[in-house]
């Protein structure tokens, strides 16, 4: 059976040229022109590059078709990635982060395994509508980490994931009431405040 032409597989190009802006502008109007549905930005670079390699490149894309940033999920990132035109993305950063204890609030990460946590009798971030917040308190996790249970791992992912969509989906809307740099400081603010 045919699939509606909206669910057929994107075909994305993807961007390399590492930290060079000559390469990496060579690059995007090389795959620019093959008419791809929409384009990978690729390549390693350092994270103080990031932001620069991402503009480059998206400053040359056709503006109309979506730009997936690969392999970027820590939160900071996150938003200098998307001040700088990038739409989605993937990476293993808030699953890996999530069974090594580490879990992302509003107020920076938390090791919850830390000793304080073991009597903390509220979720991993008050107002979180996640499943894991929903249900289950800091003191609990801990537990769970410290018994070496697989549900830890399972229960901050999805602390962890849900906090990221919840991340992306606000800058969206900050970006529709033309608020964006806004949101992104008072992010900053609060999130490296805590830990
Ligand atoms: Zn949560």
């Amino acid at each position: 059976m045919l699939l509606p032409l909206t669910l057929h597989p994107a075909l994305f190009g993807i961007v390399q040229g590492g930290r060079f802006k000559d390469l990496r502008e060579e690059s995007t109007k090389a795959i620019s022109a093959m008419g791809f549905d929409g384009f990978g930005i690729g390549g390693t670079f350092l994270k103080e590059d990031m932001g620069n390699a991402v503009r480059w490149v998206n400053e040359i894309l056709p503006p109309e078709k979506p730009r997936h940033l690969l392999g970027i999920g820590e939160p900071t990132d996150i938003l200098t990635a998307i001040e700088n035109g990038c739409d989605t993305f993937d990476c293993v950063a808030p699953t890996r982060m999530a069974r090594n204890s580490a879990l992302y609030s509003k107020n920076g990460r938390l090791n919850i395994t830390n000793s304080k946590h073991s009597s903390e009798y509220i979720p991993i971030e008050e107002g979180c509508d996640c499943y894991t917040c929903q249900t289950f308190t800091r003191a609990y996790l801990h537990h769970l980490f410290d018994a070496k249970e697989m549900l830890a791992a399972t229960l901050a992912s999805i602390h962890n994931l849900r906090f990221v969509v919840r991340l992306v989906d606000n800058a969206r809307q900050a970006i529709l009431d033309k608020q964006f740099l806004e949101y992104k400081e008072q992010f900053l603010k609060e999130y490296t405040v805590g830990g």
